[in-house]
C-alpha cells in the first residue's frame, strides 16, 4: 500500500478493510479507505480538496495528495430486507462495532495512521496468515448473500479457503435461497469474480468450477446448472472480450434476475438457442453478433464451431457488393442479398477465389 500521508494524531483514523489486508498480503490496493472514529464529514475535510459528501453514510471522498482517498465515520448497520443494501444504523460509534458489520474476518482488519498499529478484533490477522476466509457472525449470508460471491472472489484470488463452518453457513444458505435481494449487488461481485484480469492465486476456471459446483450459482437461478466440459478460461485467453463475466454467467441461461445493460442483454439473447451446422449457417448465424455470444455457444454447444468461426471464417469476406452489382447493369432488388450469398457460399468452399472469380459467381447467379 502507497501510505498517504495524513498528518494526524488524534488516532481516531484507521486504515480499514481491503488496504489493510492487501498490506498484510503485500499486495496493491486500489481504493484507500480510512475510517474516522467520530464525524468523519466534520473531522476529514482538513486533509485535502472535498471532491464528495454523503450525509446518510456520514463518508466523505478527499484529494490527498492528489489522491482520492475516501474517509467513512464508523457505524453500524441493520439488514431491514435480508439481502438488500444495509442501512445505517448509527453513526459515530466505536472502531469495534464499525469492523463488526463487516464480512470476513480478514476483511474487518484496521491500521491506525497515526501509529500504524494493526488493530484485530476478529482474528483476522491469524486467517490472514493460515488462508482462511471466516465470517463474524452465523446470520452473515442471510443478511447478505454477495458475501458468498465475495468469499469466491477472495477464495480466487488470494488461494484462501472457507473455514469449516463458514462452508456449512454457505451450504445451508444455499439450500434455502430467499431470491428477494439486491441483484445489482450480485451482479457487481459477479463482475468483480469473473472479470477480474489482475493477479491470481487461482485462476478463473477453478472460481467457475466452485460456483457451478458448490452451488452457488443458485444465487441467480434456481434451475439446475450443470458444469459445462469447456475450460472457460482457456477460451477467454484465446479470444479476450469487454464482457468477460458475462461469458461465465451466461452459462447459466436464466440471468432474469439481473439488470442487465442492453449490450448485455443482446449478448444473451444472440446465443443461438440450438446447434448449427455447415459452414454457411455458422457465418450468417454469428456474423454480426459479438464475441462473447459466440463463446457462450462454444460453452454450451459446441467448442469447435466457435473456434472454427472465430479463427477462420470470420476473416472470409466477400468483396463484391453493391455497386459492382449496378456496374454489372443489375438493378438494386432483394435478389442482391441472395447473389451475395451465394457468392460467400461458394466462397466458404473455397477462400482463395479471387475478386475476378467472384464477379463470374455474380454473373452465373443473375444467369440461372
Ligand atoms: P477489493 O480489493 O475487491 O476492492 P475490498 O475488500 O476492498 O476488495 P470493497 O468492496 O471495496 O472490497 O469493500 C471494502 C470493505 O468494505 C471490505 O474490505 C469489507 O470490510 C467491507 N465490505 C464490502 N462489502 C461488504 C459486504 N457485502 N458485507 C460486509 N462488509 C463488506
Amino acid at each position: 500500500m502507497d501510505i498517504i500521508k495524513i498528518n494526524d494524531t488524534s488516532n481516531k483514523l484507521y486504515y480499514i478493510g481491503g488496504i489493510v489486508r492487501d498490506f498484510l498480503l503485500n499486495r496493491e490496493s486500489l481504493d484507500i479507505d480510512i475510517t474516522y472514529a467520530g464525524n468523519a464529514i466534520e473531522y476529514c475535510a482538513r486533509f485535502g480538496d472535498v471532491l464528495q459528501i454523503n450525509p446518510d453514510f456520514g463518508t466523505i471522498k478527499v484529494l490527498v495528495d492528489g489522491r482520492e482517498v475516501d474517509f467513512a465515520s464508523t457505524r453500524t448497520e441493520k439488514y431491514e430486507k435480508k439481502g438488500h443494501l444495509p442501512q445505517v444504523d448509527r453513526l459515530g460509534v466505536s472502531l469495534k462495532e464499525d469492523v463488526l458489520r463487516r464480512d470476513f474476518t480478514i476483511n474487518a482488519l484496521a491500521m491506525s495512521v497515526s501509529t500504524g498499529e494493526i488493530v484485530d478484533y476478529t482474528g483476522g490477522v491469524e486467517d490472514l496468515n493460515n488462508g482462511i476466509l471466516r465470517v463474524l457472525h452465523d446470520r452473515s449470508f442471510i443478511d447478505d448473500p454477495t458475501r458468498i460471491i465475495r468469499g469466491l472472489k477472495f477464495a480466487m484470488r488470494f488461494g484462501f479457503d472457507l473455514d469449516e463452518h463458514t462452508k456449512n453457513l454457505q451450504d445451508e444458505y444455499l439450500a434455502n435461497i430467499n431470491y428477494d435481494m439486491s441483484y445489482a449487488r450480485v451482479k457487481k461481485e459477479l463482475i468483480e469474480t469473473f472479470g477480474y484480469s489482475g493477479k491470481m492465486a487461482r485462476g478463473l476456471q477453478w472460481a467457475y468450477d466452485r460456483f457451478i459446483n458448490d452451488g452457488i450459482y443458485r444465487l441467480v437461478t434456481p434451475d439446475e446448472v450443470e458444469n459445462p466440459s469447456v475450460n472457460i478460461e482457456n477460451l477467454i485467453m484465446d479470444y479476450p472480450v469487454e464482457h468477460q463475466w458475462l461469458v461465465f454467467a451466461g452459462t447459466l441461461r436464466d440471468l432474469s434476475r439481473l439488470p442487465l445493460t442492453r449490450t448485455e442483454q443482446k449478448i444473451v439473447d444472440d446465443v443461438p438457442a440450438c446447434g448449427l451446422s455447415g459452414d454457411f449457417e455458422i457465418y450468417k448465424a454469428f456474423e454480426h453478433v459479438r464475441t462473447e455470444s459466440i463463446l457462450l455457444y462454444g460453452i454450451l454447444y459446441d467448442e469447435y464451431t466457435a473456434r472454427r468461426y472465430l479463427d477462420v471464417l470470420k476473416h472470409i469476406k466477400i468483396t463484391v457488393n453493391g455497386e459492382d452489382l449496378k456496374e454489372l447493369g443489375f438493378p438494386p432488388s432483394q435478389e442482391y442479398s441472395k447473389c451475395f450469398d451465394f457468392v460467400l457460399k461458394e466462397k466458404l468452399k473455397n477462400p482463395y477465389i479471387t475478386r475476378d472469380d467472384e464477379l463470374i459467381l455474380v454473373k452465373k447467379y443473375y444467369s440461372e
